[in-house]
């Protein structure tokens, strides 16, 4: 068993979300290169080998697993499929998400609300649900959660995506709280602006301005660098963090001008 200061992930085993891109993908990659099994799971199973560097010498410490987060049986069978294979489960990574804006008066508004509370809010849900048994075997249960800075505040025409990621940190804190006396820690990051390909419609002109205008660093942060948040709650080091909600977003809720 770990010291509990430990600050080492080695053997334990994770469950990413929406690893196929993106924070997923990068998160994936940054558990297996600290010595964790990881279990990358998405609508359609993540291709390994595009964790370029990480696959080749860690490739029989990851389970490539479909599993769409919305779709309770699926997320059940992956959970125990990947545990059984590993034998057991440590760390859920609930990053699975898509883009949700849209006006309140269009006609696509009740669809588009529907599909963005059914992945970001019943997928976590689901996922947690599916995980619970195995976590409650660990020594070191972590849940990570990954809301917005759109959980917090709110931009214009993006209710449906900003009412899912302020459910899932409501989901987190109760989460935490009911789980707290069984060493489960449950907590959210509320990343800023990524460049991933969620993002990577916007035209460079406009980013730019925004980012300028907007965080105190004038940059978007990379998938990594959340990813390394992840890793760091989900040391056995971080035990006494439960039910925070972790802004990482270069300074933009910080700044006021
Ligand atoms: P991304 O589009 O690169 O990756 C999202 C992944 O989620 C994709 O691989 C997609 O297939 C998967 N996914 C979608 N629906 C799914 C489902 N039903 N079941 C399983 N997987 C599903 O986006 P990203 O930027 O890496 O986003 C990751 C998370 O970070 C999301 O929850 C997103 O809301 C959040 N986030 C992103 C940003 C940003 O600026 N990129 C900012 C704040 C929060």
């Amino acid at each position: 068993m770990q010291h509990p200061n430990a600050r080492s992930i080695e053997g334990r085993v994770a469950l990413v979300t929406g690893a196929a891109s993106g924070i997923g993908a990068a998160t994936a990659v940054r558990l297996l290169e600290n010595g964790a099994k990881v279990i990358a799971t998405d609508v359609t199973r993540p291709d390994v080998a595009a964790y370029a560097g990480a696959t080749s010498p860690f490739a029989d410490n990851c389970l490539a697993l479909d599993m769409d987060v919305t779709r309770k049986l699926q997320v059940a069978e992956a959970i125990a499929l990947g545990a059984a294979h590993f034998g057991g489960l440590d760390i859920l990574v609930n990053n699975a998400g898509i883009k949700a804006a849209c006006a309140i008066e269009s006609d696509r508004f009740d669809d588009i609300w529907d599909s963005s509370l059914a992945v970001m809010l019943t997928g976590p849900k689901n996922c947690f649900r599916a995980a619970l048994p195995f976590l409650r075997r660990s020594d070191c249960a972590r849940v990570v959660n990954i809301s917005s800075i759109e959980g917090l505040e709110a931009s214009k025409g993006a209710a449906p995506y900003s009412a899912a990621k302020a459910g899932l940190i409501g989901l987190t804190r109760s989460l935490a709280v009911e789980f707290g006396t069984e060493g489960i820690t449950v907590n959210c990051i509320c990343p800023g602006p990524i460049e991933t390909p969620m993002t990577s419609d916007v035209a460079d002109e406009h980013r730019r301005k925004y980012l300028d205008r907007y965080t105190a660093l004038h940059r978007a942060g990379q998938p990594e660098e959340i990813a390394d948040m992840i890793l760091n709650i989900c040391l056995p080091s971080s035990a006494f963090m439960t039910g925070s909600i972790v802004v990482v977003d270069g300074g933009l809720i910080a700044r006021s001008t």
